[in-house]
């Protein structure tokens, strides 16, 4: 008996103690108002808070709102990459099947040129593929069109190897022979 008397009772607040003077019951469900939202009454717990604990309830009401709008962020965010991704898989398709044709053609009477189109389509800038294609066989070589290079000579048959090996991503299956044609 005589512990238990031995200490003095604590006077004022105490740290680590939940008090139950913070917990405030509910007039409409009884229970402490953090546990309305669990009831089906909520509606009627929430009218009863507004009038008799507007602070509490506004506090109620912020942080709803707030969860919310963090939700609704989230969303978007995902949203947004899913649509950044979507946009890339679009812009490949809207470029066609990726395919290099390479064609001779007549030049005057007795020469040819070389024809190349769909360089595009790996995303090769022209203008450089071009450029690439006339100090590689030491001859004339321009951007004709809007996916199209036209080499002056009959350089097609290395263009195999030399497409292959300047942009390793384009296999020779996706390299077409269009043979000789008429321009
Ligand atoms: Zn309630």
């Amino acid at each position: 008996m005589a512990s238990d008397v031995q200490a003095p009772l604590p006077i004022g607040p105490q740290p680590k103690v939940n008090y139950p003077m913070n917990v405030v019951y509910c007039g409409e469900c009884t229970m402490p108002t953090e546990y309305c939202e669990y009831f089906p009454n909520y509606e009627k717990c929430k009218v009863w808070l507004e009038k008799n604990m507007p602070d509490m309830f506004a506090k109620l009401g912020v942080a709803s709102e707030e969860g919310a709008g963090e939700g609704d962020t989230d969303e978007k965010k995902k949203r947004q990459t899913r649509g950044g991704k979507g946009q890339v898989k679009t812009k490949k398709k809207a470029m066609g099947p990726q395919k290099v044709c390479l064609s001779t053609a007549p030049r005057g009477k007795k020469k040819s040129v070389t024809v190349i189109t769909g360089l595009r389509t790996f995303d090769i800038d022209l203008k450089v593929a071009a450029k690439f294609f006339g100090q590689r066989f030491a001859c004339g070589s321009s951007v004709t069109g809007d996916d199209e290079i036209v080499i002056q000579g009959d350089v097609k048959d290395d263009l195999w190897d030399v497409i292959t090996e300047k942009w390793p991503e384009i296999d020779d299956d996706l390299i077409e022979d269009l043979g000789h044609q008429k321009r």
